[in-house]
């Protein structure tokens, strides 16, 4: 018999988050904690309206299969009881903690997977004026940052971008508009980001747009992050993108990021990984996808004043793993 609990958190940022869609000076996180069998398991989720959810949803969502997760059920039933999303990563998460105490294994190890001394990831900047995002970039580069992921809307690109690039000539550049620009001028924009030496763009127009990047000839890589949640979209991904952003949040957990990570390579698709605004809580559960990633995005506990205890070992750049904090 098992118990579930189910609540939610906030934690104030020390720094206001801007993107494209908008600003955020805090995150709200649900988290289900499950205890069987004296140990417990915990996963952490961040509702993202862009995809409909709210803390109130998800809370929903969860009450919905707590009768199922008090019976014992595992992720195999989870992934038919939940779409995929911020409720089912929770659940799944915790499924995965708790699997991890009761067999007294981490995750590397159910997995049969080496964990890596340490994670290289992006630190990311937020939309400001020109001169602050590259003083920002040169702040970072001094503290031993070489890849940052500079967030964009439609407005200054050239301007911001070159100011960037000037700041920090060596540093490798990734770009994301979260969904802000349009078909028409994408070429010019492209262009200008490979001149500019940027080795990525992220998810330049919107999901529902896709199509316009069928046969579109491009000069760097484009990501899919709005457009790619699970396996599902693959297909019409595929000749479109050339790499998709895997976050726990859009895939409903770890099992199906897996499976997700495996067929996207499987189709010649490159992968990175991100996260929303949320605690080390939630990037533990995500750490065993990093072995394959071109890309690692999981600065996110950076950004808030506090962190869950045991916190993961960030510094700027890196996160250092250890045996006691992949658990
Ligand atoms: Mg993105």
């Amino acid at each position: 018999m098992r118990t579930v609990q189910v609540r939610t958190e906030r934690w104030p940022l020390h720094t206001p988050f801007v993107i494209a869609r908008g600003s955020r000076s805090e995150a709200q996180v649900v988290v289900v904690t499950l205890t069987q069998q004296g140990e417990t398991g915990s996963g952490e989720a961040t509702p993202y309206a862009r995809y409909g959810e709210s803390a109130q949803s998800v809370m929903a969502q969860i009450a919905a299969v707590e009768p199922a997760l008090r019976e014992g059920i595992g992720r195999d039933v989870l992934q038919q009881l939940l779409p995929a999303g911020a409720a089912r990563n929770a659940v799944d998460s915790a499924l995965w903690e708790l699997e991890c105490r009761l067999q007294q294994q981490d995750r590397w190890q159910l997995l049969a997977r080496q964990a890596p001394a340490e994670v290289e990831m992006a630190q990311t900047l937020s939309i400001g004026a020109p001169e602050s995002m590259a003083a920002s970039a040169l702040a970072w580069w001094e503290k031993g940052v070489r890849l940052l992921k500079v967030k964009l809307d439609a407005h200054l690109i050239t301007e911001r971008l070159v100011a960037i690039r000037t700041a920090v000539p060596e540093a490798t550049l990734i770009v994301d508009a979260n969904e802000s620009w349009h078909s028409e001028g994408l070429a010019a924009r492209c262009q200008l980001l490979a001149d500019l030496g940027v080795a990525m763009l992220e998810q330049p127009l919107p999901a529902a747009d896709d199509a316009a990047l069928a046969n579109f000839i491009h000069p760097l890589p484009i990501c899919a992050d709005e457009s790619c949640h699970t396996r599902a979209d693959l297909p019409r991904l595929q000749g479109r993108y050339d790499m998709i952003n895997i976050k726990l949040d859009k895939t409903g957990g770890l099992t199906e990021a897996l499976a997700l990570a495996e067929e996207a390579t499987g189709r010649g698709l490159a992968v990175m990984l991100g996260c929303m605004i949320c605690t080390s809580r939630a990037i533990r559960a995500a750490l065993p996808l990093v072995s394959g990633a071109r890309f690692v995005d999981f600065d996110g506990p950076t950004w808030l004043a506090g962190d869950v205890e045991p916190a993961l070992r960030f510094s700027p750049g890196r996160i250092a793993l250890s045996h006691a904090a992949e658990q």
